[in-house]
């Protein structure tokens, strides 16, 4: 069963110019179907200006399509009386942690979605417990959100979500304001969310190093669906990815290079230890 599905959705801003008063559309989404299946790991690639946070924006029906349509768990994202629901199995986490805090102490920030949701209050605290047990943010259940770190307090957003039980999490570029660590911590959180619970993800990043472990990787550019498969196949197109000016896990562009030059590896490799052992049998060979 579809969770997220997409289809051929046409997206432009309306905006209007300052000095004509003319209203001039500004196409952000030319037409993109996704499919994503409950309990799937799906990343959304793409450089600056591709259409991502637009297309985050539709699954949340913060935006509805001008043409084509999104439906969340079957439901049309056009249709208002829809909308709550929509937003109570699809949640968002956006890029700048800060912006998306209200409250002064972590287990009530968490908290808000489901009282907001009309909760009962001793199921609110059972969730918010769960909720910052699965984030390893537990401990910090009576801080100030504002003393944490930005891969701390985006944890907080994430349990802040997942308090509210979605079936479906749409995460656009959660990482790329956090430290390394914080980004680590971060994806170890949603995969293990993925694994464990089953709770649908919608990773959108332009980090290439980021997004080897998802199921399926959606690239996109101009506002389409450019290429689409597993990590593998994905990143086995080197020279297409570099076509759309985005590259490759640098493991990845490394195994390329060694097989330009003549050895004999995989198409696609994704990680060290993978590359390791693709060369084992080259170990002995005197040079
Ligand atoms: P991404 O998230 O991949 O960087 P966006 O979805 O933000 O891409 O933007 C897609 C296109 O839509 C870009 O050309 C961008 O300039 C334009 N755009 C985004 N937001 C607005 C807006 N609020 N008003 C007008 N144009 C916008
Ligand atoms: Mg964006």
């Amino acid at each position: 069963m579809s969770i997220v599905k997409a289809e051929n959705v046409i997206y432009s801003y309306k905006r209007k110019d300052d000095e004509t008063e003319e209203t001039k559309p500004v196409s952000a989404l030319a037409g993109v179907s996704l499919d994503a299946s409950e309990g799937e790991f799906i990343a959304v690639l793409g450089h600056n200006g591709s259409g991502k946070s637009t297309f985050a924006k539709q699954l949340n029906a913060l935006l509805v399509p001008d043409e084509g349509t999104v439906f969340i768990d079957g439901m049309d994202t056009k249709e208002d009386k829809y909308t709550l629901d929509i937003r109570k199995t699809a949640g968002m986490v956006f890029q700048n942690p800060d912006n998306q805090m209200v409250a002064s102490v972590v287990e009530e920030e968490v908290g808000f979605g489901p009282e907001n949701m009309g909760v009962p209050t001793e199921e609110i605290w059972e969730r918010v417990e769960r909720a910052l047990s699965s984030v390893g943010m537990y401990a910090y259940r009576e801080s100030n959100p504002s003393r944490l770190s930005g891969g701390q307090k985006q944890r907080i957003a994430i349990a802040g979500i997942l308090a509210m039980e979605p079936k479906c999490i749409v995460l656009d570029e959660p990482t790329a304001m956090l430290d390394p660590k914080g980004r680590i911590d971060v994806l170890e959180v949603l995969h293990k969310m993925n694994k464990e619970q089953g709770v649908t993800i919608i990773f959108i990043t332009h980090n290439m190093e980021e997004v080897t472990g998802a199921d399926r990787i959606f690239v996109m550019d101009k506002g389409k669906i450019v290429m689409n498969g597993t990590p593998r196949e994905v990143f086995s197109k080197v020279e297409e990815l570099r076509d759309l000016k985005l590259d490759v896990p640098k493991v990845t562009k490394l195994a390329h290079e060694l097989k330009k030059r003549g050895v004999i590896l995989p198409d696609g490799i994704l990680t060290s230890d993978e590359l390791a052992e693709a060369l084992k049998h080259y170990q002995n060979t005197p040079v």
